[in-house]
């Protein structure tokens, strides 16, 4: 028997590396169903070459991607449309694993109709969980859905950690003789830059990320440390532990993809080439191991591993988020909305490099935080947030 795969954003950088671990595997796994945003033509070779049963995209493509499907014979493809669409092929019945893998907020309800399904969900949305948190990890234990992430400091920490850790008491202390998580970051383009410096970088710059190849607003989140915020707050709520136990540790090489330490002394790392197949492999067989085309590392070849702290004074945008951890309740959304707000206005040229973070400060100081009770509330205040942050686009001269 085949496993039945719903990849959410199939035409992104994760969605195609998923789709390269599949297809090495056709007699595991059949790709069931995807979904894409805006690149028809990417989507129309994916279905020519996977025969998915459904596609979903936005209501405005529908018909041109029905016309197109017609074209190639495809007819017998199901067509479902927007946020109704993405849900229903997260949760449909024949569906075993969901590949999360659509960029920000957008991923948020589809990632959860997963969890509620009790699917195995592969987790790279890594916005989803830090506006969800607690009701996103709530909902995976009481729907027995496996969340396992993909994020590859996670997928690290998680091969780290003793393998009945997820099962441990759910507290704020480490558990099973666990003392810290290090979790680590390659530092972006910028890594050496001075202040001045990041002042004038380009969003091309900035998309230029020295190690992985990954989507742009990920890459802009890579240069402002942001990504690694929002790690911290992911990790926190996945392996339920208070930010103070997790450590970032700049790894210029990205051998290293983050590690785990115990009482004992002992330090626990996971490594391997940069390459996000990997963790994507070992997420969809867990506790089994899929071969993948990633090379063995050759640590001959790597020679030289190398280990400094964070500059939270050139990137403030990890420190915002820590912060945002410890104040919980609708923090993390507010920072996760004006944030991608202020990477969509930097990508269009409308601010710089250096405002991005302001933007997300100012957007804390102005939206109220308050108890995230539920999901409605949260993408309320996701709404408002986006609105405090484009005003302030628009009054620093946007
Ligand atoms: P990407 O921009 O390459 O792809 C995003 C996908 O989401 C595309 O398929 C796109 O069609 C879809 N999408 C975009 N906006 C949408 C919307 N409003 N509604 C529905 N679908 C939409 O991004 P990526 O680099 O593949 O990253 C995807 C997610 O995985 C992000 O949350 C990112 O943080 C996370 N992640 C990525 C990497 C990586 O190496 N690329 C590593 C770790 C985590
Ligand atoms: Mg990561």
């Amino acid at each position: 028997m085949t496993q039945a795969v719903c990849i959410l954003g199939v035409t992104g950088s994760i969605g195609q590396s998923t789709l390269k671990v599949l297809e090495q595997h056709p007699d595991q796994y059949t790709v069931f169903a995807v979904s894409a945003y805006s690149r028809l033509d990417e989507l129309l070779e994916i279905c020519k070459k996977y025969h998915p049963k459904i596609v979903v995209v936005p209501n405005e493509k529908a018909f041109e991607l029905k016309q197109k499907l017609n074209n190639e014979n495809l007819k017998q493809i199901e067509i479902l449309t927007d946020e109704a669409g993405l849900i229903a092929i997260a949760e449909h019945p024949d569906v075993d694993v969901v590949m999360a893998a659509i960029v920000g907020a957008a991923g948020l309800l589809p990632t959860l109709a997963a969890v509620k399904a009790g699917k195995r969900v592969l987790l790279a949305n890594k916005e989803a969980l830090v506006m969800s948190g607690d009701i996103m990890m709530q909902a995976a234990k009481q729907h027995k859905a496996l969340l396992l992430p993909v994020d590859s400091e996670h997928n690290a920490i998680f091969q780290s950690l003793p393998h009945n850790y997820l099962d441990a008491k759910r507290t704020e202390q480490p558990q099973l003789g666990v003392s810290q998580i290090l979790l680590t970051a390659s530092g972006g383009p910028f890594l050496n830059h001075s202040i001045e410096q990041l002042k004038d970088v380009t969003p091309q710059q900035a998309c230029k990320h020295p190690n992985w190849s990954m989507g742009q607003k990920i890459s802009v989140d890579s240069a402002t440390l942001m990504n690694k915020g929002l790690e911290l707050i992911e990790a926190c709520h996945l392996f339920s532990i208070s930010e103070h136990f997790v450590t970032v540790v700049v790894h210029p090489q990205s051998i290293i993809h983050s590690m785990v330490q115990y009482v004992d002394g002992s330090t626990l790392a996971q490594m391997g080439n940069p390459d996000m197949c990997t963790p994507i492999a070992h997420a969809l067989a867990w506790p089994k191991r899929l071969t993948t085309h990633v090379p063995a590392l050759d640590l001959f070849e790597t020679a030289q591993l190398n280990f400094q702290k964070p500059d939270e004074i050139k990137f403030p945008a990890l420190n915002l988020a820590r912060q945002v951890m410890r104040a919980g309740g609708l923090a993390p959304t507010i920072l996760n909305a004006s944030n991608e707000i202020a990477v969509a206005a930097f990508l269009d040229n409308k601010i710089r490099f250096t405002e991005i973070p302001q933007v997300v400060e100012n957007t804390l100081q102005v939206v109220q935080n308050a108890k995230a009770e539920n999901i409605d509330i949260i993408l309320h205040t996701d709404m408002i947030a986006r609105q405090v942050a484009e005003q302030y686009i628009m009054e620093v001269g946007g």
